[in-house]
């Protein structure tokens, strides 16, 4: 689950000490946008963190935000949650844990699971690639849009067709190393 309250301001004091230690200030834009990612359950897009900053610090710039972002990325302090449509969320819960991600309008839950983290990881070494950490991406429909009638936001494309179009795109992500092994 998400950061709340005494956790947030342990996370800020944490990142306070980080930055002292590294001799890096403690700007007031650095430490609204942790504010932000910390506060929010929702894996907020940049984008939404640059918002809600710009709500907080008036004239606050988007590429001092994503720089920050980066920054708070590089030092551990969050993370970086890649997502099925290439749009960055950020995270602030650093543990490890899972995530639901909803087809319909992108919502991203936490979810804890022991029986995910005894997952028997595969040997890559053919691929000389080592694995640190995994995080399991389950998808499907949440709570709020399997109320709603099965149309999406944008109102074109239904519910089963994106489920088709996301099965396809499963597809061709299979068949891509076999296409691009054969142009070598
Ligand atoms: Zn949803
Ligand atoms: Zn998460």
């Amino acid at each position: 689950m998400g950061i709340h309250g005494e956790n947030i301001q342990q996370q800020v004091h944490h990142f306070e000490t980080l930055c002292r230690e590294q001799g890096l200030p403690l700007t007031i834009q650095r430490r609204v946008v942790l504010e932000i990612v910390l506060g929010d359950d929702h894996h907020p897009t940049a984008d939404q963190i640059y918002k809600e900053a710009q709500a907080r610090i008036s004239g606050i710039s988007r590429t001092t935000v994503y720089r920050v972002l980066d920054m708070l990325v590089s030092k551990g302090i969050i993370a970086k949650v890649s997502h099925p449509r290439a749009i960055a969320r950020f995270d602030g819960n650093t543990d490890h844990h899972h995530h639901l991600v909803c087809l319909q309008c992108d919502k991203v839950l936490d979810l804890e699971g022991k029986w995910l983290d005894i997952l028997k990881l595969p040997d890559t070494r053919h691929l000389n690639f080592e694995i640190t950490d995994y995080l399991v991406q389950l998808r499907g429909i949440c709570a709020d849009c399997r109320k709603k009638p099965t149309k999406s936001h944008t109102g074109s494309v239904t519910h089963e067709k994106k489920l088709a179009l996301d099965a396809k795109k499963r597809k061709r992500k299979t068949k891509s190393p076999k296409q691009r092994r054969k142009v070598q």
